[in-house]
């Protein structure tokens, strides 16, 4: 899969044209934000841009001034919404075949609630 070739079909795409629902938590022209379907932590949504960007260099480098400010103004946002600032949160952005990216959207995971642990354990020998 190409980072920067986008497919229209993907489930995220889906869900912002409306055609399968999400459970929403915010919304603005730029942004849509969800609860992620298969929670890996208490709280655990994931925010998207709405327009075609496969990662987050796609959308560094595509995205317009103002889609990028509204991305990471929805980040900020959704996480004072969600009440988690003081305590802490982790923001994951899965990335390619080694990054383990499934949705090929960008999207960044915002997971709370728990204390979460290293990012990564270490591998049993
Ligand atoms: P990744 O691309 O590896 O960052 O993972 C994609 C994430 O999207 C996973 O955490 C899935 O649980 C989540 N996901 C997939 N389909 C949906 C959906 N329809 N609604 C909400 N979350 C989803």
């Amino acid at each position: 899969m190409s980072l920067s070739v986008y497919d229209e079909t993907n489930i995220f795409a889906r869900i912002i044209r409306g055609e399968i629902p999400c459970n929403k938590v915010d919304e603005c022209d730029h942004t849509l934000t969800f609860h992620d379907i298969s929670p890996r932590a208490p709280i655990h949504v994931l925010v998207i841009p709405k327009g075609p960007y496969v990662s987050l260099e796609h959308f560094a480098d595509a995205a317009s001034a103002e889609e990028q400010i509204a991305y990471f103004a929805a980040i900020s946002r959704v996480a004072k919404m969600l009440n988690v600032s003081e305590d802490g949160y982790r923001l994951t952005s899965n990335t390619g075949h080694n990054g383990f990216q499934e949705v090929f959207h960008l999207h960044v995971h915002l997971m709370a609630g728990e204390h979460l642990g290293p990012v990564r354990l270490p591998k049993q020998s």
